[in-house]
């Protein structure tokens, strides 16, 4: 049975400079490592049989209504201006509308090179893909805005990267779209406001037809930036390479490359072998998205018909946003410590943990999942700091209806931890998928106890600790 994608494209209709049309390049022995029933049923794809699937998904047939493309963007990558990247290594195929009457890019990742891959091979190794694929997953399952991932395909390729030749794997991903702020930079560094206009207006009508200028754009793109970068931290997710050209417009997790959850509370935490200067820790991530955001109110400028007062609103709109956070940050947090509307009072309480969680050493995930607890207590270095703070949080509960109810659904008991994905990915390479399988499974259900799947609750022993994550992905 044929993979069948009810295609409805529209990317297409924008001018050329946008793409570059092309197919995906076939590779030798794609064969199906996953694929995302539940999500292709949502989309309103046939999957077919494995073999078809393995053919789709790697591009080796293209299933009918296709239209193949490699999207162009720029992108501030570390703070360095690039004013041409694209897609270096992936084909947007097209189109689909889900059932719940949302418009999906399905695009493949690691499927050839293109006009815009610069001196990259095009591909992508297994690796990324399983991580992509498991984190990625597991944020939807946490109910973090993110792409998706519908399948996974070896390719029977080996692929060279630093650590040495690699399997070769292609990743098919979904997303709201892959308007970055990059993309809108592409178009203003060459000053091409046609091209822009017409990104602008097909943003707007994807993403927020209710915006009817770009003031308004901008403070819904900073909006939903703002609660995904408060989420992110209340899970004590590292994105990683928070580039303008990794920032979608949508306010969708996007490009997850040398990304981590933390296990001990570290707010500088870095985990990218290539981020020296901690540009994109935990903690510096709220300051990162202004910047990003910053960038992208650059772009708007040209359409605006009078740029003072263009740019005396954006600034208003940029200089809002670490208030914004604030207060995302704070919706996020109240709920792990009970609190169902938490006050600035509260930020001081929360932050309070936070810093004595720092001082010693817990472990964010399970000291927010068993807080009023030994074991949360246990956490902790030196227990007595966990006592003092419990006294204060405690006079505070007294007001709040059921806290244990709303921190049971705002701390996850499970999240992908790093050292489980690298152990997954070194039994992928031997081509055993079962822990794979096996975080998946968990992660389905993130907030549920599952007394079985107990240590993938937990942190790393000494030797079992990821020191770094690759970028060569
Ligand atoms: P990323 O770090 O994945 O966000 O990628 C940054 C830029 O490098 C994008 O333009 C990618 O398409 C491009 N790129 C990354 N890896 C490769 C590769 N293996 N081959 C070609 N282009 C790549
Ligand atoms: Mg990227």
């Amino acid at each position: 049975m044929a993979v069948n994608i009810p295609f409805d494209n529209t990317y297409g209709t924008l001018p050329s400079p946008f793409y570059t049309r092309l197919n995906p390049m076939p590779v030798k022995t794609p064969a199906l490592i996953r694929f995302n029933t539940e999500l292709a049923s949502d989309l309103g794809i046939t999957s077919g049989g494995p073999k078809e699937m393995a053919l789709a998904f790697s591009g080796n047939s293209l299933p009918e209504g296709a239209d193949p493309m490699a999207q162009a963007y720029a992108g501030h990558q570390f703070g360095g201006f690039s004013p041409q990247l694209g897609d270096g290594r992936a084909n947007l195929m097209g189109e689909v509308l889900g059932k719940d009457g949302q418009r999906y890019d399905i695009q493949l990742k690691g499927s050839g090179p293109t006009p815009y891959s610069r001196n990259g091979d095009g591909r992508a190794w297994l690796g990324p893909v399983l991580r992509e694929y498991v984190v990625s997953e597991a944020m939807h399952a946490m109910g973090i805005p993110t792409s998706r991932a519908l399948a996974a395909v070896s390719t029977g390729e080996p692929v060279y990267r630093e650590q040495g030749g690699l399997p070769g794997a292609v990743l098919t991903r979904v997303a709201a779209s892959h308007i970055r702020v990059g993309t809108f930079q592409f178009f203003a560094a060459r000053r091409d406001v046609t091209s822009l206009q017409a990104l602008f207006d097909y943003s707007v009508a994807r993403h927020y037809p209710d915006a009817t200028n770009p003031t308004e754009f901008l403070n819904a793109v900073i909006a939903r930036q703002a609660s995904l970068i408060a989420k992110w931290m209340a899970v004590g997710f590292i994105h990683g390479v928070m580039n303008t050209d990794n920032t979608t417009i949508s306010g969708e997790t996007i490009d997850y490359g040398p990304c981590a959850f933390m296990d001990d509370y570290q707010p500088d935490k870095v985990f990218s072998s290539i981020d020296a200067h901690g540009r994109y820790s935990y903690s510096n991530q709220r300051n990162v998205i202004v910047w990003n955001m910053a960038q992208l109110a650059t772009c708007l400028v040209l359409l605006m018909p009078d740029a003072d007062q263009a740019v005396e609103e954006f600034t208003q709109a940029v200089h809002a946003m670490p208030d914004l956070i604030e207060a995302e940050w704070r919706a996020a947090f109240g709920p792990k410590i009970g609190i169902a509307e938490a006050t600035e009072d509260d930020t001081a309480l929360i932050t309070d943990l936070l810093e004595r969680m720092a001082e010693n050493r817990a472990d964010f995930t399970n000291t927010f999942r068993a807080l009023g607890t030994t074991q949360a207590r246990d956490q902790f270095l030196n227990p007595a700091s966990y006592d003092q703070w419990e006294a204060n949080w405690t006079k505070r509960l007294v007001s709040e209806a059921d806290p244990q109810t709303r921190m049971n659904a705002a701390n996850p008991a499970f999240i992908p931890r790093n050292h489980r994905i690298e152990q997954m990915i070194q039994a992928g390479v031997a081509d055993d998928f079962a822990p794979m399988g096996r975080l998946m499974d968990t992660l389905a259900t993130p907030f549920g106890d599952q007394p079985e799947a107990q240590d993938l609750a937990h942190p790393p022993t000494p030797s079992e600790v990821v020191r770094q994550t690759f970028c060569g992905t």
